[in-house]
């Protein structure tokens, strides 16, 4: 075992997934909660052997969770909002995720930039919060029972004030005299627990811009955390971003260790010399948590000895970057893979053998046969990827670097004068977002055609069969500008990735998204380019069903960029770069065949943003560089549209305008008009269709319900500017529903014309 490797924190749910598949047994009430208690104890006593073999001297224990660790958190602080209480155990811990009929489940987002989602703390002024320590002791003690003695996994306080709301309006950090008197008889329990005890104290916030009063509690709070008893060793942890502000400030209380991402916050660089300086351990993160690629030692290795010519070896125990929850678990499934491109990732399993290889290295230990094996295989794989055709195609490098055209002709006001005139829709103009009800029937078309049951010219029956369905529902309710519901896509990016080059997937690189749900991202590997048409014949096909305008349906480059695993050995931009090319020639396919209106969605171009204001100008640039680019081929003529899944504009409406699309349309339903100030207040002049009801639900709104929106919109934006469509995709819903709701929504809006008459 190589005494100074490090693993911040390891994924929970099973590298077949049991997790997920024990969990929805037990909530469809087809198995006892005996059961999943019981596979749970399976998986960490895997999980943590797994780390144990590899050699990992600090392996976690409370990283596991049956569904998120805020939520954990949460319980183990007594934080029950009020409609819960009643309940008990796992009944409690459930329903505050999920809720049930009668209760809402607590609200849940995404955990800083990762796809990973987190439960929402509620607090209130009013509530008490009282200490349980359950899951945390009995988690250290199964693992102790295994002869391993863990390091302790925490949220800590600051973060955790941070990511939670206030029920009653305030600001979470007047609580800290509440939460914090918890933590502090926490780490005195933790004490009791046994010797010489590791606690990591995680607190991701402190890589966010954080305003005096957070930065003021800091020092206050660690000096008091560390002090507690001499028997805990506490690290604080920060990852995905640098964390100087903090940091400065932790180096000055007694803190034991410092745990920092040198992979995605650099500028920890620059604090070596007062880490240095202070008498603390550095807990370096220089194997990627976040990314599936091998990571190249000798640059590992080189990033090493940068810090340790400020930091003595000593002082310096090698880490993972952060939780290797993000990263799928292990290769071993991965049987389908080409053995070149297989050769080149790493996932959580693998990535705990680099760890301990890397450790062994820097720290002079004598290596095993095997491990130079290891090391050389390492060096190869690295090279081959800076080679390999199947990553470097010399005509998209020179495509990329002679970019004639950046942008389309012509200026927005120009534009859509010619195209009401061409197109000549209404004011108040219907339409939806693109994806109608995903049936099981559906999938089990696409399913079997990928399984080779049924042959493609019976698959494309089916699919132009739902198609006209689709488009005869439209008809019937009034609709005006029609989609062809997308039943050949699976996912939107995924229908993209599968016809690029460039592309790779994994049979079983699954990730935690929430939950028991579990996502499996396609990953980019190499140069990206569009071998043939991707969408042209369901276009085309729909267009020549109906009189009324089809509508293409395209994802943005920025959103397959943000949703897929992307390639470290060169910019995001470019690739990004790269993918909007490919779009761009589908868009001129489309305009060719006739499609008048084409739809680029940029659903996840909020999702991209950093973490720290000083990076946002660099991404905005490059994010509506892509997009314009994308959309470039475009004649003046040709609309295009574009989709986002969210309401927050404030701050990027200057750049969602810059992006020069004709027609936005926005989740907004759930926040009535509130939010659409802004779109008046910057004097946006495009087009905006603000989603006017909720399709996450599945009630069905009434005519008086839209018509009242519709006139809360009318009171922001002119009826020239507006466009009256849901609110996103359809493809969650059942078609009695979305017939009843889009027939209410076309009544709606000719209500609302004839008022304008
Ligand atoms: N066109 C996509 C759909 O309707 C957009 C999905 C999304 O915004 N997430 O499903
Ligand atoms: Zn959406």
């Amino acid at each position: 075992m190589s005494k100074k490797s490090y693993i911040v924190g390891f994924p929970r749910i099973g590298e077949q997934r049991e997790l997920k598949r024990v969990l929805e047994q037990y909530w469809a009430q087809e198995c006892s909660f005996d059961d999943v208690m019981n596979i749970a104890k399976n998986l960490r006593k895997r999980h943590w052997n797994y780390q144990k073999e590899a050699g990992i001297a600090y392996i976690s224990s409370n990283d596991f969770s049956l569904y998120d660790n805020m939520l954990d958190t949460a319980i183990m602080l007594g934080a029950i909002p009020k409609r819960f209480r009643g309940l008990q155990e796992q009944e409690l811990y459930f329903t505050m995720a999920r809720g049930n009929q009668n209760l809402v489940a607590m609200e849940m987002t995404k955990w800083f930039n990762t796809n990973y989602h987190y439960i929402v703390p509620e607090l209130s002024l009013e509530d008490e919060y009282k200490l349980n320590t359950t899951k945390l002791i009995n988690e250290y003690k199964e693992a102790k029972e295994y002869g391993i003695k863990t390091k302790i996994n925490l949220i800590g306080p600051l973060t955790f004030l941070g990511l939670s709301k206030r029920v009653d309006n305030g600001d979470v950090y007047e609580l800290y005299g509440k939460i914090f008197p918890l933590y502090e008889e926490l780490i005195k329990q933790i004490a009791t627990f046994d010797e010489n005890i590791t606690l990591q104290i995680e607190e991701p916030i402190f890589v966010k811009d954080n305003d005096a009063k957070l930065l003021s509690l800091i020092k206050l709070s660690y000096e008091k955390l560390s002090t507690l008893s001499k028997n805990v060793a506490i690290v604080v942890s920060t990852y995905f971003e640098h964390s100087n502000e903090a940091t400065k400030i932790l180096l000055h209380t007694p803190i034991w260790g410092i745990a920092l991402d040198f992979i995605h916050g650099s500028k920890n660089l620059d604090l070596l010399e007062e880490i240095a300086q202070s008498n603390k351990i550095l807990i370096a993160g220089v194997i990627d948590g976040r990314n599936i690629w091998k990571s190249d030692l000798y640059a590992a290795q080189e990033l090493l000895t940068t810090i340790a010519q400020s930091i003595t070896k000593e002082r310096i125990i090698i880490s993972s970057s952060c939780s290797l929850l993000h990263v799928p678990f292990t290769l071993e499934y991965e049987n389908r893979m080409n053995d070149e491109i297989k050769n080149w990732l790493a996932y959580a399993k693998e990535k705990l053998q680099e760890l301990s290889l890397l450790s062994k290295i820097f720290f002079n230990e004598a290596l095993t046969t095997e491990e130079k094996e290891a090391l050389k295989n390492n060096t190869i794989a690295q090279e081959t990827r800076t080679t390999s055709h199947r990553i470097h195609d010399p005509k998209v490098q020179e495509r990329t670097k002679n970019i004639q055209k950046h942008q389309r002709e012509g200026i927005y006001t120009e534009r859509i004068h010619v195209q009401k005139k061409l197109l000549n829709y209404k004011e108040l103009a219907t339409t939806t977002i693109g994806s109608f009800p995903q049936t099981p029937e559906i999938r089990k078309v696409r399913k079997d055609f990928q399984n080779g049951f049924i042959n493609e010219h019976n698959y494309d029956e089916e699919i132009k069969r739902y198609i006209r369905e689709c488009i005869t529902l439209q008809e019937e309710c009034g609709i005006e500008v029609l989609v062809h519901g997308e039943p050949e896509r699976n996912d939107m990016v995924e229908y993209f990735a599968e016809q690029l080059q460039g592309y790779g997937f994994s049979q079983n690189g699954w990730v935690q998204s929430y939950g028991s749900r579990c996502v499996k991202p396609p990953f980019i590997y190499g140069d990206i380019s569009r071998a043939y048409p991707m969408t042209l014949k369901w276009s085309t096909y729909a267009q020549s069903q109906t009189k009324s305008i089809m509508k293409g349906m395209l994802t943005g480059p920025v959103t397959i960029l943000n949703w897929s695993f992307v390639r470290d050995d060169i910019k995001r931009s470019e690739v990004s770069q790269q993918i909007a090319l490919a779009i761009s020639d589908e868009v001129d396919d489309l305009q060719k065949a006739g499609i008048q209106i084409i739809q680029v969605d940029e659903a996840a171009f909020k999702e991209g943003y950093p973490l720290r204001k000083e990076n946002i100008s660099h991404y905005e640039s490059w994010a509506v560089r892509d997009f314009k680019l994308a959309v470039s081929s475009a004649w003046p003529q040709t609309q295009i549209h574009t989709h986002m899944c969210y309401s927050q504009f404030n701050d990027i409406i200057k750049t969602i305008e810059n992006m020069d699309a004709d027609v936005i349309s926005i989740e907004t339903a759930r926040s009535g008009n509130k939010l659409l100030k802004i779109f008046k207040e910057v004097g946006y002049k495009q087009e905006v269709g603000p989603g006017v009801y909720d399709i996450h639900s599945p009630r069905v709104p009434s005519v008086e319900e839209i018509v009242k929106q519709i006139h809360l919109l009318l009171e922001v934006l002119p009826k020239e500017q507006l466009w009256i469509n849901p609110d996103c995709g359809l493809k969650t819903r059942k078609f009695l529903e979305v017939k009843q709701s889009l027939s209410n929504m076309v009544q709606a809006v000719n209500v609302v014309r004839n008022e304008l008459k």
